[in-house]
């Protein structure tokens, strides 16, 4: 495309200059588009530069007149300090997974049983699951408004500014389009660039990333746009998010849509009529996975009708009508060089093979974990053994077994070490435990260290700056000892700060941003604080669900002090909640009955930490059932059980299996039996599923 003459820029008015931009957005535009959606460029790279810089020059001129949806804007804008945290508007979840074809046969019998649909086939479509991050993009009125990571799932960082500097990305969505509409997708890298990317880093001297899919989130999570931007990540999109009015009917026809906007589509999606469809389609992209240019790691089968979407729901972390065929691991051989003992935060002593470097799956792995004494004993590894390295996508690497036959004369035994190997107390194995931990405490550096950098860790406080090393620096100097010295950095004299100029390259700018990082986190919300913690047993999930439970830091600790009493009723309580078994109970009684665990606490709020209560959301909280108890029984007309039950439970009301005292409704279908008669009995409110279904519209 041959340019307009072009005006020389000293000669250029304010009206020509703006129409000159709008022509160029337009043609940058159109140009990034034909490299990288079609990989069918028109220009050359040079001519394709010089409308670049032609852009920036008449910018520069007037820079009052930038657009929006500028070119120059793809190149990025000045550092952020931390990126601000973005509620999603819908959660962003996970997937359920299958491993084989009879997994898969299950999702449809479940999705089958759901809507109650026994014959025909369903349609699926089937798209690659591309290993990168997710993403949700939002536009207003078809321009890009905002984009976020996943995070937890309910929030994440708004990366707006690194995304602008994506070409895959449309700043400006081509034809009519709601006036709020969130398109999801992956954002990842090519295993060309990203080889490419880690050489350079080697020569630079820098880390290397692992993998694709973690040099494309590094990349992402720049605090400088322009270094995203120097980055070769890319986006394909596949999903929607919240949108004020409907855009398809189907994922099929979506994915279409999408295509039309200027996104770019995995073009190997398809669509798939009935199971078998999608099987074969997964047969045939394992085959092809290796001559991909991106990593995958399995096959996602979506239900391709929006409206049983719907009605199928989510169950917690992932939706009923999506599910995820994961290939087979993938496995090399190579020799193990030696066993390492690392200690981590609780003090277990846990074994991780040193590895000659063998690339699996396309990633050089050098390390791989080893479990625990026992595993190591059973599958008799040894140093200079020839073992099976297995990588599945996302897990750390395992070593499978030794190859027979290749172990060199002389290879003795590993025996497990009894002492410390960080701080040389006594490590102890409990009797009927399989794993051995070190007795120091937190005078053990490791566990102070890895501790403490739990607790800055992404999905804890989430401090940009608070890792391995920097923790490890600042504990041997004696700066942070336990989490709420953290909060005091900033009241430490500054030139005993200072030293850590000479550490490492810390200099004042990164001090200071890792002081205003800290400054941003005096706030949490009740289940990071508690998963930070570092509770044993104690993970994400079951952190929220504590929080979800107890609303409050203080409720949550008078219920542990009382559930120290076995025969109690804040002990039986904590147990009656669904996903806490004895075990965590005890680690979590146990937890808050140690001085210095409550002292530690104590600490944090004297530091002027504010933990904030759990907000129940406003769904089910205010529908008419939400905590009553509910009993279907006999046969409904306008749903199946299962979805009954799901809608009851999305509500806020429990769904039990039979009638007593405490049940507030009786759903009665066709042909109830005996639970009916026993709900008359009782005088609990019966009704009928036109009753029922009206109660819970209204
Ligand atoms: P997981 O986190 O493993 O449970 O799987 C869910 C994740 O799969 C999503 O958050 C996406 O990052 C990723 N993903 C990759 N490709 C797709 C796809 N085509 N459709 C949906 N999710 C995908
Ligand atoms: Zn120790």
């Amino acid at each position: 495309m041959a340019g307009s003459p072009e005006i020389e820029l000293e000669h250029l008015s304010r009206e020509q200059a703006a129409a000159e931009l709008a022509r160029l957005a337009a043609e940058i535009a159109e140009h990034d588009r034909l490299y990288y959606a079609e990989d069918a460029p028109r220009i050359s790279d040079a001519e394709y530069d010089a409308l670049r810089r032609r852009n920036a020059a008449i910018e520069a001129r007037f820079p009052d007149l930038i657009r929006p949806d500028s070119p120059s804007l793809r190149i990025g804008a000045a550092p952020a300090a931390a990126f601000a945290k973005v509620r999603h508007i819908r959660p962003m979840l996970s997937l359920d997974n299958a491993f084989d074809d009879e997994d898969v046969r299950e999702f449809e019998r479940r999705i089958r049983r759901f809507l109650n649909i026994p014959g025909d086939d369903i349609a699926y479509v089937a798209e690659p699951k591309i290993d990168g991050l997710s993403i949700n993009l939002r536009y207003e009125h078809g321009r890009f408004a905002q984009g976020a990571t996943r995070g937890d799932g309910s929030e994440g960082e708004d990366v707006t500014a690194n995304l602008r500097t994506l070409r895959d990305l449309p700043l400006v969505l081509d034809g009519p389009a709601p006036a709020l509409m969130e398109v999801r997708g992956e954002v990842y890298m090519l295993r060309q660039d990203f080889l490419a990317l880690n050489e350079s880093r080697r020569r630079a001297g820098e880390p290397e990333f692992a993998n694709p899919r973690n040099s494309a989130a590094g990349s992402l999570r720049q605090l400088d746009p322009r270094i995203t931007a120097s980055r070769p990540l890319r986006l394909f999109a596949y999903a929607l998010g919240e949108v004020s009015e409907t855009v398809a009917g189907t994922h099929w026809e979506f994915l279409d849509r999408l295509r039309g906007w200027g996104f770019k589509v995995n073009p190997l999606a398809r669509l798939c009529h009935g199971v078998d469809e999608a099987l074969a389609f997964h047969h045939h992209i394992a085959a092809e996975r290796a001559h991909l240019p991106y990593d995958i790691d399995g096959v996602v089968y979506k239900v391709d009708r929006f409206d049983w979407q719907e009605r199928l729901g989510f169950v917690s972390r992932a939706p009923r009508w999506a599910t995820a065929h994961k290939f087979p691991a993938e496995q090399a051989q190579t020799v193990l060089r030696r066993i390492e003992i690392q200690v981590g935060r609780t003090g277990a002593l846990t074994p991780v093979a040193i590895l000659e470097p063998i690339t699996v799956g396309g990633v050089v792995v050098s390390r791989a974990t080893l479990h625990n004494e026992d595993e190591i004993r059973r599958k008799d590894v040894r140093p200079g053994d020839t073992v099976i390295v297995q990588r599945a996508g996302d897990v750390i690497p395992q070593i499978v077994g030794v190859v027979p036959g290749k172990r060199p004369t002389g290879a003795e035994p590993f025996t497990f070490p009894t002492i410390c190997p960080e701080c040389g107390a006594h490590a102890e194995r409990p009797e009927g435990e399989a794993v051995r931990r070190c007795t120091g405490g937190l005078t053990c550096p490791a566990q102070a260290v890895e501790r403490l950098r739990h607790f800055a860790s992404r999905n804890a406080f989430d401090i940009e700056g608070l890792g391995e090393e920097n923790v490890e620096f600042l504990w041997r100097e004696g700066f942070v000892r336990g989490p709420a010295d953290i909060f005091r950095l900033a009241e430490i004299d500054r030139a005993r700060l200072q030293r850590l100029e000479n550490y490492k390259g810390w200099g004042r700018r990164k001090i200071d941003n890792l002081l205003h990082a800290i400054d941003s986190r005096r706030t949490i919300p009740l289940d990071r604080f508690v998963f930070a913690l570092g509770i044993r047993q104690i993970g994400e999930a079951t952190a929220k669900l504590l929080a979800r439970h107890y609303g409050s830091l203080g409720a949550l600790r008078t219920a542990m002090t009382e559930a120290r009493d076995r025969d109690g009723e804040a002990w039986r309580h904590l147990l009656s909640i669904q996903g806490i078994g004895e075990s965590m109970a005890k680690d979590l009684v146990d937890f808050f009955a140690e001085d210095h665990n409550v002292a530690a606490i104590d600490d944090l709020l004297a530091a002027g930490l504010t933990v904030e209560d759990h907000v129940r959301a406003a769904g089910p909280a205010s529908s008419p059932v939400a905590g009553k108890t509910v009993v279907f029984t006999g046969t409904l007309q306008a749903m199946s059980r299962p979805e009954a039950k799901a809608r009851a439970e999305a509500l806020g009301a429990k769904v039990a299996g039979s009638v007593s005292r405490n049940t507030d409704y009786v759903v009665v279908g066709a042909d109830a039996g005996s639970k009916a008669a026993k709900a008359r009995e009782l005088g609990v409110t019966v009704l009928d599923e036109d009753a029922w279904l009206e109660l819970i519209r209204g």
